[in-house]
């Protein structure tokens, strides 16, 4: 007898009770594993998680938990090879394999790297600047993230056993929040060995990932308003999920992503031999075959100008069959199994009931090749096309999902046409456009993205380097509306934000500082003691302040800095001109000039911990400069990021320049390198 597979509870090992359900090899029919999670404590693994795995990860800052991201996906990359095996019993090719487990794993170094660069080495995550809220500003707004105190619930399709799992995973952890991860049971093996090279890893800390192989049993009946579910599978068990007592009683932040009847238009500019037109056939033979069409994006529905569908047809039908089906651990097969003989009838059936609205062009039949394994013990199935010749009446090219390589060719007589078609999906993940038209491009965009979570635009300057009308990526959300689920995952920081409640914080401008370690306008400002250049990154203190010298422009400065850098704009060279502007009443100071007198009066010019200016953000003029005028800098301490390991930090300083009547001609904010204690000690 196969053995069980483990469930990860309260940090071990578990065996469910019972003999639980056999999982076949996609492959050649042979069982792989035995599963089931009877007799777990479920409301035990919810405490769990909430007061051990939510408490530790909540101890790290957000770059902490990228760091240990970035550690567990270098490891997960050292044992990549072991997960390579056994993917292929889930019918998965080689490169089906690489994006599951390579790509999956490279969603953690997205994250743990958006982590370190765009969230602040921090427990608090500021949404935005502060809201004015008072004439006199001692009364602000704030919105601020912080992490959610339940546990993140993540139930995954069969068809992505790893990816499917880490793409949830790392913006959770990242939030600070801990996973209790249910991977679908046909191919949870996979997600179980790679769960089992995570925890002895022993990179994540206590309590910060559970795993249930099986039923997730009275789970939901122990649900609070602090969790979070993210669903991946189908329409149907996401309705039933989300209409759970508890969930809806306790409003549980609930993201799905479902089924989809994903389309792609081939623009009418994509005639037979340009390269779009080559590229649309590429596409969709990949999209087709890729995963054996177990992908919920992949392409199910093909928009293409009626006038040369029949060229459209003849085209797929003859790359579809260079397709090599069979053992995907053989080198020589293109495409491997469906996940289970059971997923095999039932995209036959789907296909059936296609057949009644589409003609099968190319497939559809039982009678094909396969290589090196044996057809009646594997789940293959052949690549079947479909031709609809009334797309706009017939419902079941829309709306049935065939969870495989099936696609249905839908031809249209003008862009409108197009359009209302691919709506007809009532909802996507993921859409293409293939033209070199960028007149057709934007139309088609602007007709079709309300239905949309992603579109992929697709011509020939592009296409070498696309990622494809299929691929998610970590920096863009992957989610759609309507029957895709109205959910949303990753997009970079925005997908870590699912984790976090937002909160709008009201208070004065010392208090919100306080809050966010970020200076606000209108808090204290500190006397450093010494210029604040002369300190390191330790001993900066947010707040710690400069007030400079005063400086006059005059006119010969004005006309000395135009020729110096060329900057001749009539604005600053010409007396007359420059008046008639609505803005001036004359020659005026450039704006870089007044921002580099402005470094002229806050540097400190001797050797020091600052190391480097990287940059300014918000640079913003307020009021013009006219030569006579008075300068002076008031410099803060706004905000520090400690880059760990580096020897320095990101020192933000809000700098404000005023007139000699004290009114803001230019404000924004310098950015610096700053020396930490040891590094800067190493240099003296
Ligand atoms: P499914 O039956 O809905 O299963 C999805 C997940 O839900 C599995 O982990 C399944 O576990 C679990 N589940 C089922 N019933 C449950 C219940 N009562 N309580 C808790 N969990 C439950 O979907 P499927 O047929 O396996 O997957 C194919 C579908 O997923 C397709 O329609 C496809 O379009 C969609 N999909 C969507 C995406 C996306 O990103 N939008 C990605 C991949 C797939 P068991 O396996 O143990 O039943």
């Amino acid at each position: 007898m196969t053995s069980k597979l483990g469930n990860l509870v309260l940090d071990e090992w578990v065996d469910g009770d019972g003999d639980g359900n056999t999982l076949i090899s996609a492959v050649n029919g042979e069982p792989v594993a035995r599963i089931t999670s009877d007799g777990l404590d479920f409301a035990d693994m919810l405490q769990h998680a909430r007061n051990v795995g939510g408490a530790n990860l909540r101890q790290l800052t957000f770059h902490e938990r990228g760091e240990m991201l970035k550690a567990l996906a270098q490891y997960l990359m050292e044992h990549k090879k072991e997960f390579y095996g056994l993917s292929t019993e889930t019918g998965a090719t080689r490169s089906d394999s690489w994006v599951d487990i390579e790509g999956g794993i490279s969603t953690l170094f997205v994250f743990s790297s958006k982590a370190r660069r765009e969230m602040p080495n921090d427990h608090v995550y500021l949404d935005g600047p502060p809201e004015q809220l008072s004439k006199n500003g001692t009364f602000l707004g704030q919105h601020i993230y912080t992490p959610k105190l339940g546990a993140a619930v993540h139930i995954n399709a069969f068809n992505f056993p790893c990816w499917g799992m880490l793409e949830k995973l790392g913006p959770a952890l990242i939030a600070g929040v801990p996973a209790i991860v249910k991977p679908a049971s046909s191919t949870a093996y996979l997600t179980e060995l790679m769960v089992r090279r995570i925890h002895a890893s022993g990179i994540l800390p206590d309590g910060a990932l559970q795993l249930i192989c099986g039923s997730v049993g009275n789970l939901f009946d122990h649900l609070n308003c602090q969790d979070t579910i993210a669903f991946t599978g189908s329409k149907n068990t996401a309705e039933f999920l989300q209409e759970h007592p508890r969930v809806v009683s306790e409003s549980v932040a609930f993201t799905a992503e479902t089924d989809s009847l994903n389309s792609s238009i081939l623009g009418p500019d994509a005639l037979p031999g340009t390269p779009e037109f080559d590229l649309y056939i590429q596409e969709v033979t990949r999209e087709m075959t890729a995963k054996a069409g177990q992908k919920c994006t992949a392409i199910r529905r093909i928009i293409a100008p009626a006038s040369f569908a029949g060229e459209l047809v003849e085209a797929l039908a003859k790359s579809l069959g260079e397709i090599r089906i069979g053992n995907p651990a053989s080198k020589d097969v293109d495409m491997g199994a469906l996940a289970s003989q059971g997923q095999r009838d039932e995209v036959r059936d789907r296909v059936n009931e296609l057949s009644h609205q589409a003609d099968i062009v190319y497939g559809g039949t039982d009678d094909f090749d396969v290589v090196d394994a044996d057809a009646a013990r594997g789940a293959f199935f052949m690549p079947t096309l479909l031709h609809c010749q009334r797309p706009l009446t017939s419902h079941a090219v829309h709306s049935v999902e065939a969870f495989g390589p099936v696609s249905t060719v839908l031809p249209y007589t003008n862009l409108d046409e197009a359009i209302e078609l691919s709506r007809l999906g009532e909802g996507s993940l993921a859409g293409s456009i293939v033209t070199n038209d960028n007149a057709v491009a934007r139309k088609l965009v602007l007709g079709t993205a309300a239905y949309h979570g992603r579109i992929v635009v697709i011509n020939r300057h592009c296409a070498a380097e696309s990622t494809g009308h299929g691929s998610p990526l970590p920096h863009l959300v992957h989610g759609g509306p309507g029957r895709a689920g109205g959910g949303e995952e990753m997009g970079g920081i925005r997908g870590v934000k699912h984790y976090m409640q937002r909160t709008a914080i009201q208070g004065s401008p010392q208090t919100l500082t306080a809050i966010g370690n970020r200076w606000i306008r209108g808090a204290d400002q500190k006397d450093p003691g010494v210029h604040p250049f002369r300190k390191t990154f330790e001993q900066l203190e947010i707040g710690d302040t400069l007030v400079t010298d005063s400086r006059e422009v005059t006119l010969e400065d004005i006309q000395h800095f135009a020729d110096f850098t060329g900057d001749t704009f009539y604005a600053h060279t010409d007396e007359e001109a420059a008046a008639k502007n609505p803005f001036f009443e004359g020659r005026v100071a450039h704006g870089y000039l007044i921002v580099s007198f402005a470094a002229g009066l806050f540097v400190d010019p001797d050797f020091g911990p600052v190391l480097a200016n990287y940059g300014v953000d918000d640079l913003r003029f307020a009021k013009p400069v006219n030569y006579g005028d008075t300068l002076r800098v008031r410099l803060a301490c706004k905000q520090k990021t400690l880059r760990a390991g580096t020897g320095y930090g990101e020192v933000r300083w809000d700098a404000e320049v005023t007139n000699q009547d004290e009114e803001i001609v230019a404000q924004y904010d310098a950015l610096t390198m700053v020396a930490t204690n040891e590094q800067w000690a190493s240099v003296q």
